[in-house]
């Protein structure tokens, strides 16, 4: 009702011209209402953007150890009661005004300036490239035509096929130096039929490179196994785990007879590397190299977080493969059985 008195009094109703000053001071209280309200919204939002970019729940990624220590005493001591501080962004120069405004010491705010005087995340790619620099003169000092000569091509023995985890860097565990390993990674090392990616790389590795083994590395605590152990559905990520939850179909006796959680992941893990080794053994690119020479030789790594050990596994493939022969087997070689029945996996690096 009194929008209504306001709406006529502001478009001159001659029938509100009477009113007298009574009527108008209720429509300024609920305008007032209004202003306050809006106020508080306005107010909740920003408080909300704050928290958002709250510089103390996560300190920025380019601080190192030491900084992030400093940055967090910095935070504690003077966060919290002031609205600037609470807006203030997670850049060196946000930080500098922050410190500025609540006078810390000296010492903070000429770390705080040296800071700013770096663009965002700077810090921590100066620290790639000085790490670069610094490999390629260690490089050149044990042998100047080290760069000319990988540059003139690359003849690695071996291909790995491992995980994308970044704690699995299978040329450090393995001491490879570069060009010894020719590498195809993805989440959990799975050698999946119709991949175009890993079949390019396999079929580059076995027809041009003519690599002589193909290792499937797995590792123990590989989240990708244990992320398709579960009752959930992991978006996109669920297509690809599928592949693995397939592993677990296969191996559903051997593994339900494991009571504890932690020896049935790693017994998965093992799984799921010989699984992928019997599909790099079904592979037709492996399978017509292998009738003409023999090679390449397929093998099962397990590799331990947890101590660093890395380990062949002991897997009977001719065993495995007898009963997928008729399923699988493409080719026949020269005495009259298949390609699969002499498949060799041993280990042999020098040959
Ligand atoms: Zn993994």
């Amino acid at each position: 009702m009194y929008y209504i008195h306001l709406f006529n009094l502001l478009l001159d109703d001659p029938k509100y011209e009477n009113h007298g000053l009574s009527n108008i001071i209720p429509i300024i209280m609920i305008w007032m209402c209004f202003g306050l309200a809006a106020a508080c919204l306005v107010f909740k939002k920003q408080e909300g953007d704050n928290e958002q970019d709250d510089i103390f729940e996560e300190p920025p990624r380019r601080l190192s150890e030491a900084d992030e220590k400093w940055y967090r005493k910095v935070s504690f001591s003077c966060c919290g009661s002031s609205p600037k501080v609470r807006s203030a962004r997670s850049s060196s120069a946000a930080l500098v005004d922050m410190i500025q405004w609540d006078r810390p010491s000296e010492e903070f705010c000429n770390r705080a300036r040296s800071m700013s005087s770096l663009p965002e995340d700077k810090d921590s790619f100066d620290r790639i490239f000085r790490n670069n620099q610094k490999w390629i003169e260690s490089k050149l000092i044990d042998d100047p035509n080290y760069f000319r000569r990988l540059s003139e091509g690359q003849q690695p023995q071996y291909m790995l096929i491992g995980c994308s985890d970044s704690r699995v860097s299978a040329q450090e565990i393995m001491g490879f130096k570069c060009g010894e390993l020719f590498v195809h990674r993805n989440i959990a090392n799975m050698v999946v039929n119709g991949d175009i990616n890993l079949l390019s790389v396999l079929n580059y590795a076995v027809e041009h490179l003519k690599v002589r083994d193909i290792i499937v590395m797995g590792h123990y605590h590989c989240g990708g196994i244990k992320a398709a152990c579960k009752p959930k559905d992991h978006g996109l990520l669920e297509h690809w785990l599928r592949n693995i939850r397939d592993v677990v179909r296969h191996n559903m006796t051997e593994l339900e007879a494991i009571q504890d959680d932690e020896q049935r992941h790693r017994r998965l893990v093992e799984l799921n590397v010989q699984e992928q080794c019997i599909n790099l053994f079904a592979n037709p690119i492996v399978q017509r190299s292998q009738a003409r020479t023999d090679l390449p030789r397929i093998h099962g790594f397990v590799y331990d977080l947890e101590n660093g050990r890395l380990q062949e596994l002991e897997i009977d493939f001719s065993e495995k493969l007898k009963p997928l022969q008729a399923v699988y087997s493409l080719y026949e070689d020269n005495s009259g059985g298949t390609v699969l029945q002499r498949t060799n996996s041993k280990w042999i690096p020098n040959m």
